[in-house]
């Protein structure tokens, strides 16, 4: 991709910007070697989302969806932040008010340095207890090929990750609107922008006045909304970007 391809006019906006948010999804995560759940390879091609990422599909069959997860954590602790996270990172040495509003559960954020991250969708790499709401680090049950119990209350124990029908945790998506109304520059990145009601983030950017910025290898739902839309890995455009801010 050469460097003519990203707008001069965004470049100048995000220096004045006071407040940026980046708006992610699966898509960040994917050069990291993390499957995306849809498009090429997506993780629900291959299995029945109801089954493995329901409180009711757990329920049906605990060691099933245990396994999964415990699959998914093995991958995650394999791979790398890449360069998308990183730079993502880096902002916040140079931008005063820089928060991550993430859907991914994978923690790359956090291992590649950034430290205003909110996680619409839990954390692969917590558990807790459905019964007591004890919460364990991912470390705990390790091992655990089974559904462990909670060492308080012997209670089922389970990833503290948001599933299809559950509320987002409280709190967490409120303060993610209150950021998105404050930004100058929204950014959207590597997420198909389809699952609600964390895809009412940018929506709420936007009409409070923000700058959307998509960058994804593809078109999505949300590219008619924004103002600059960049296709392109993330790994690739997010880097440039920073670059050309000449910080
Ligand atoms: P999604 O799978 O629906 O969409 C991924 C998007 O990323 C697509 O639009 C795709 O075109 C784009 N993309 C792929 N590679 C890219 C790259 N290198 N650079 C930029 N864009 C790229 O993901 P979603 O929108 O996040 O929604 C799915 C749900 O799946 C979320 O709720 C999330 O919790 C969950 N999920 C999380 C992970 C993770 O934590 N890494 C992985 C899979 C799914
Ligand atoms: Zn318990």
């Amino acid at each position: 991709m050469n460097k003519m391809e990203i707008p001069k006019e965004l470049i100048e906006k995000l220096k004045s910007a006071k407040s940026i948010l980046f708006f992610t999804g699966a898509g960040i995560s994917a050069e990291s070697g993390i499957d995306t759940f849809r498009g090429k390879g997506g993780l629900w091609n291959k299995m029945s989302a109801q089954e493995l990422a329901s409180f009711d599909g757990f329920m049906k069959n605990p060691n099933l969806v245990w396994e999964w997860y415990q699959y998914r954590r093995k991958n995650v602790r394999e791979t790398e932040p890449n360069a998308g996270h990183k730079t993502i990172a880096e902002f916040e040495k140079y931008f005063n008010d820089v928060t991550v509003v993430t859907q991914n559960v994978d923690n790359l954020h956090k291992r590649a340095g950034s430290t205003n991250i909110l996680e619409l969708h839990g954390n692969i790499e917590r558990n807790f207890c459905l019964d007591c709401k004890t919460f364990y680090d991912v470390e705990k049950f390790i091992e655990a090929h089974e559904v462990p119990k909670c060492e308080k209350c012997g209670g089922m124990i389970r990833p503290d990750v948001v599933w299809f029908g559950e509320m987002l945790p409280q709190g967490v998506f409120a303060e993610a609107e209150r950021k998105a109304i404050e930004s100058d520059v929204c950014f959207i990145v590597g997420t198909s922008a389809v699952v609600y009601p964390a895809a009412y983030i940018p929506i709420s950017a936007k009409e409070a006045g923000a700058t959307l910025v998509e960058i994804n290898i593809e078109p999505t739902n949300i590219s008619h909304q924004v103002d600059f839309s960049i296709i392109g890995k993330s790994g690739e455009v997010l880097p440039q970007i920073f670059e050309m801010l000449e910080l």
